[in-house]
């Protein structure tokens, strides 16, 4: 498995969006799942007149896939250059977008962590350290730590 560091391409129309849209409502979910998403947002979209229909559709599209994304932070899904990338979080906890270029460094942690069973159930947790500024200037820094760690989690080479 090949993982690479996807191109960031910031959506500038509709179509645009859309198309991002697209791609990772198939990369999270599939042909079959992108399929539901649409129709989903179409019939969302019928309950609005023009013109606002389009940009409701849009709105429901990008609030399903935000929602799916959530659920698949740090698991690995298909690019559509047949390459693979890791989910990564949509915004830090301060609600800076992090789908823009440099917004954020990813690093791993090590743990031996062990599941409620008392099975170990992990290797390691992702962590995302936000880059975004704030609006008074000063660096995020804010960290999303996935899995997210319990009393149980013991970190390998962290003091
Ligand atoms: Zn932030
Ligand atoms: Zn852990």
């Amino acid at each position: 498995m090949q993982l690479g560091v996807v191109p960031v391409v910031l959506p500038r129309t509709d179509a645009q969006f859309l198309a991002r849209i697209e791609a990772d409502a198939r990369a999270y979910g599939g042909e079959a799942w992108l399929a539901d998403v649409r129709d989903e947002a179409h019939a969302w979209a019928l309950e609005h007149e023009e013109p606002t229909r389009r940009s409701a559709y849009l709105s429901l599209m990008w609030q399903l896939v935000d929602a799916r994304r959530a659920e698949l932070v740090g698991q690995v899904v298909p690019t559509p250059d047949g390459r693979f990338r890791t989910v990564t979080p949509a915004r830090c906890s301060a609600e800076h977008s992090w789908d823009v270029p440099g917004a954020w460094v990813a690093s791993w942690m090590g743990c031996r962590g062990r599941g409620p069973n008392g099975q170990r159930d992990h290797r390691g947790h992702h962590r995302w350290l936000c880059l975004v500024p704030n609006t008074d200037g000063s660096e995020c820094r804010r960290e999303v730590i996935y899995p997210e760690p319990t009393e149980d989690c013991s970190f390998v080479g962290i003091g």
